[in-house]
């Protein structure tokens, strides 16, 4: 492997998977970079997302040592002599990866890259190298491996934000928020007076409700089966709300609004609910779906179903707009956030895996190194 000349190595610390369903463990890696296209971020904060914490339980002996995290918000601290977007001391919040030259790239729709799953699953760069092969482990998810002290990202998944509002709140926009808040804005396009169903309140749904509210759609129905997330959800911009483990999902919504909603979000993953989507959905109208797990066996004719990527959100268009309306007041997306110490990183993921926190922010400047 050819590097360039300026390229050094530090040693950073870093959470690394090792084992199936167990704990990550910070440890002292080495990583070189940054390559001439690459931005070396110190990070301040990130988020917790439920793509990280079902790598933890899909993870495979033959994956090998991983770094996950992909919400990640720092100070840049080094760029590769071809970065034009960013200098050393600016502050940016980072998001998922993409090519940059492929058709649906120039064209604009990111989350439709033709190399989307390798860029952001791959664990490696886009060149095939990877920054911690030194140490034995890889990194780079989501062009990211945020769960660290540094990170290495591009011009392409970066996004400069301003000096004046906090990293620690800023991170989690660039994955799970950005996700609820673009599917109903930015894929869906949901119009006022239009109804809508979001099963599963947590960051994505909550963001989704928040969006629907800024929209003046009208009814949103908020789904869950926690009462206190049910709540959150009223209070966020939810019209009306059922409890799934106390309620029938489909004739409550059907006491809500007769012949079904526009559109529903399928959040929860759970298979009953898969189905119910399809169900509660008027004719012509569409069911969301969050989860890689699938899609209902059957959709009725004139009825759609379509697969969530980032909410079809361009990071660089829409992660501005999302803290325009945060400062406005419209967005309140810091009443979801819980900060952790980076090395409490094990707790704020079983909080967020049973629904104690709905989203985990960990805060790497208090991490002693
Ligand atoms: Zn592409
Ligand atoms: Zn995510």
């Amino acid at each position: 492997m050819v590097h360039s000349e300026n390229m050094m190595a530090r040693n950073i610390r870093a959470a690394v998977l090792r084992k199936k369903d167990s704990p990550l463990k910070i440890e002292t890696l080495s990583m070189e970079g940054p390559q001439d296209t690459e931005v070396l971020v110190r990070t301040v904060a990130s988020g917790v997302c439920h793509t990280d914490i079902s790598m933890v339980h899909h993870w495979e002996k033959a994956d090998g040592p991983l770094v996950l995290g992909h919400e990640g918000a720092g100070i840049v601290e080094l760029i590769g002599k071809k970065v034009r977007a960013v200098r050393p001391g600016d502050h940016v919040v980072l998001s998922y990866q993409s090519c940059g030259s492929c058709r649906e790239c120039k064209n604009g729709r990111p989350t439709k890259c033709r190399r989307f799953y390798e860029l952001n699953f791959g664990f490696q760069r886009p060149d095939g190298s990877n920054a911690l092969e030194q140490s034995g482990v890889r990194g780079h998810f989501f062009g990211q491996s945020s769960f660290s002290s540094y990170i290495l990202a591009t011009e392409r998944n970066i996004v400069k934000v301003s000096k004046k509002l906090p990293l620690t709140i800023l991170a989690p926009l660039g994955c799970g928020i950005q996700t609820g808040a673009g599917t109903v804005m930015n894929m869906l396009h949901v119009r006022p007076g239009e109804s809508i169903a979001i099963f599963g309140t947590g960051a994505v749904g909550l963001s989704a409700i928040m969006a629907a509210r800024i929209v003046h759609a009208n009814p949103i129905i908020g789904v869950d089966i926690m009462p206190s997330r049910l709540k959150l959800a009223r209070e966020l911009g939810a019209t009306h709300v059922i409890d799934s483990r106390r309620a029938d999902v489909a004739s409550g919504i059907n006491s809500i609004i007769r012949g079904g909603v526009d559109y529903v979000l399928e959040i929860t993953g759970n298979h009953r609910m898969l189905q119910l989507a399809i169900e509660v959905i008027k004719k012509r109208g569409t069911a969301a779906f969050f989860t890689g797990d699938g899609v209902p066996d059957f959709v009725p004719k004139g009825r759609k179903a379509v697969t969530v990527i980032e909410g079809d959100s361009v990071p660089q268009l829409f992660i501005p707009k999302l803290i325009k309306l945060y400062q406005s007041g419209k967005f309140p997306f810091d009443r979801l956030i819980k900060f952790y110490n980076f090395k409490d990183i094990n707790r704020a993921m079983k909080d967020s895996r049973n629904g104690k926190t709905i989203k985990p922010v960990l805060c790497m400047s208090n991490e002693d190194d």
